[in-house]
């Protein structure tokens, strides 16, 4: 292992934290074998640091947390850094079998009832918008954010690419000091851990080169919101795309369409699970291109559920871009779960027996389209209430994210919007 002197065997938690443990790296075929020892509780802390007081698991039982050797990746030793070896883990029980509260697992099973029902798999990407503090004053979009960012904006392409997380794009964003990443679309477990790994990568290598990565949902109540929107689409079990039909209103075929009604329909519960924080909320408003709106679109940058274009130029073929796009989610939500939410919430629209969403077409107002919750408060309201979504994750899983965001909503009570934004960039 080339200057990697020890490992980390992380997990990541509901307030959106990657938490472990480390070892020395001579230990590493033992820990692979059978993992390292983790705690129930440890679910229940929240973005403060603090267990939430509500915590349905208490000072006992123990768990391992078993690293996934496909998730393996080296951050390099930088200067006087030394490397580290890191490993995403699943959350066991001491014999090795799954927790049923395990974040990973819980998208695990989400997919395999997804492909068992319909046959589908999920093709899935998570785009990153974070703020890079510490650069001078820039245009949005502009040559000079791009090159005021580097040496760390060539490194962290490099990083990424060295670690197999296939980046895409990386540009700087509309947004003061904002920037966005974009990786290569992957099963989507993989892409679940690379949101995961992502997020850890950036904010790691910017302190290295004497800058502060945050990717929080807002910084100013005014100011541009950073997101992190997550591409799905759907393939057969010979890789043929599932969900484009050109005979369809939005192109979207029938199972898509179906797909879509799940998301709309608990669009409010699913986003006590993507968009967890206090100031969540403040980022989800119209205007700011994220989410104006509960509704399917064409194109439209403030539709929940956004059908996203499919450029033909040099004979590109539709079918195989076409992919729709949740926009309300943001990183202080856990990757693992916003995807399994969201694949959860088409199983129930493919199974269930719900209205067909309109396809709103790219220029139609969409004025009277229902509204999603204006608080992270309303939103865990939402979640108690819909029972479909609380049939989907286990109910200590469940009771264990409204005790962590309730008590998360009380450290910040009485504070302004300012001071409560500034509470949450400080733990993103
Ligand atoms: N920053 C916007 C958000 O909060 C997204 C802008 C874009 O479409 O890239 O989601
Ligand atoms: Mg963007």
């Amino acid at each position: 292992m080339t200057g990697v002197s020890d490992i980390f065997v992380a997990t990541c938690d509901l307030a959106g934290q990657v938490r472990g443990r480390g070892a020395p790296a001579t230990a590493e075929p033992g820990v692979l074998a059978s993992g390292t020892g983790w705690v129930p509780a440890n679910l229940a802390l929240t973005a403060f640091g603090d267990i939430a007081p509500d915590d349905v698991f208490g000072s006992t039982g123990d768990l391992r947390l078993l690293p996934d050797p496909s998730t393996r990746v080296d951050i390099p030793a930088d200067g006087e850094r030394p490397g580290l070896r890191l490993y995403l883990a699943d959350q066991t029980l001491p014999d090795g079998t799954g927790w049923a509260c395990c974040p990973r697992g819980a998208l695990r099973s989400a997919l395999a009832d997804l492909r068992e029902a319909t046959g589908l798999r999920v093709v899935a990407s998570f785009e990153h918008e974070f703020v890079l503090r510490g650069l001078p004053p820039s245009a949005p979009f502009s040559l000079r954010r791009h090159r005021d960012a580097d040496p760390f904006g060539a490194d962290l392409l490099r990083l990424l690419a060295d670690c197999g997380l296939e980046p895409e794009t990386w540009l700087p964003e509309y947004g003061e000091h904002q920037f966005e990443i974009t990786l290569a679309p992957a099963d989507a477990l993989v892409a679940a851990d690379r949101a995961v790994l992502a997020r850890e990568l950036v904010r790691d290598l910017a302190l290295r080169r004497g800058l502060s990565a945050s990717f929080a949902p807002l910084h100013h109540p005014d100011g541009t919101g950073s997101g992190v929107h997550v591409h799905l689409s759907l393939v057969d079990d010979q890789d043929a795309p599932a969900l484009f039909d050109p005979s369809r209103p939005g192109r979207l075929s029938e199972i898509g369409c179906r797909f879509g009604a799940g998301v709309l329909r608990h669009a409010g519960a699913l986003t006590a699970w993507t968009a967890p924080s206090p100031v969540s909320f403040l980022r989800l408003t119209p205007h700011r291109w994220s989410v104006g709106g509960v509704f399917l679109g064409e194109h439209n940058r403030e539709a929940l559920l956004r059908i996203c274009p499919t450029p033909t130029v040099a004979g590109a073929d539709p079918a195989g871009q076409y992919n729709l796009e949740y926009r309300a989610s943001d990183a202080t939500a856990n990757p693992w779960l916003t995807l399994a939410a969201l694949v959860r919430a088409g199983l129930a629209g493919i199974t269930g027996d719900y209205p067909d969403p309109v396809v709103w077409p790219e220029r139609a107002s969409v004025a009277g389209v229902p509204a999603l919750p204006a608080s992270l408060d309303e939103a865990l309201g939402a979640l108690t209430e819909d029972a479909v979504v609380g049939s989907w994750f286990d109910e200590r899983l469940i009771a264990t994210q409204l005790a962590v965001k309730r008590h998360e909503l009380a450290h910040l009570a009485g504070l302004t919007s300012a001071e409560r934004i500034r509470r949450v960039a400080d733990a993103y």
